[in-house]
């Protein structure tokens, strides 16, 4: 591969299934580098390091100040952000997002493939929330602020994939960066 890694951002409403989706995704394409976000917010039971950088405010702060991030943004009340990339050579870039940082990420990189992940149904989508073990009040003010974030989504995306099942919805994904990488080495 050359040139300009390939930036590839995953969107949807959280619950839906995006973070384990982004793990099989890198593990079934070995030139995919998932990024890994900054945020504010307290880690839940079963998260670690490997999730992302647990920071404090202040921190966080600091490094929107000192421009250290590709994109950040606020989600319901707590701040996420993407470190600028540092991928090996011949790695393409993998964001797992929330809408509002794929907005800037397009605006930067107007080639990035941003690919919308739907649940199946509502229903699964407030059962995976409830399963996280989220505070009542969290879930639902997640669950109201879904349709907003899923038409912005629909707006940006480039794609659409349905979540039915992890493994199908990643061949799905690796499936279209491969004729998109075949497409950038193919002169026009
Ligand atoms: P959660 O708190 O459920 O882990 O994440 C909440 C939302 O923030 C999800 O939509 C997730 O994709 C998004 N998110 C995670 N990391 C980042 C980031 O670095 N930047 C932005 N803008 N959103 C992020």
């Amino acid at each position: 591969m050359s040139g300009e890694p390939l930036v590839v951002v995953l969107i949807g409403p959280g619950g839906v299934g995006k973070g384990t989706l982004a793990r099989r995704l890198v593990e079934r394409d070995g030139h995919l580098w998932l990024s890994r976000s900054w945020t504010t917010r307290p880690p839940r039971p079963h998260e670690t390091d490997a999730d992302y950088a647990f920071v404090g405010r202040e921190e966080f702060a600091h490094a929107i100040g000192e421009g250290r991030f590709l994109e950040w943004a606020e989600f319901h009340g707590q701040l996420y952000g993407t470190p600028r990339p540092t991928p090996p050579a011949g790695s393409d870039v993998l964001l797992e997002i929330d809408v509002q940082g794929a907005e800037q990420v397009r605006r930067d990189f107007p080639d990035a493939l941003v690919v919308l992940v739907t649940a199946p149904t509502e229903v699964a989508l407030e059962e995976r929330l409830r399963g996280r073990g989220d505070e009542d009040a969290h879930v639902r003010a997640r669950l109201r602020s879904a349709p907003e974030e899923l038409a912005r989504g629909r707006r940006l995306a480039d794609r659409v994939v349905v979540n039915d099942d992890p493994d199908r919805a990643a061949g799905e994904i690796v499936s279209i960066l491969e004729g998109l990488r075949r497409a950038r080495r193919t002169p026009s």
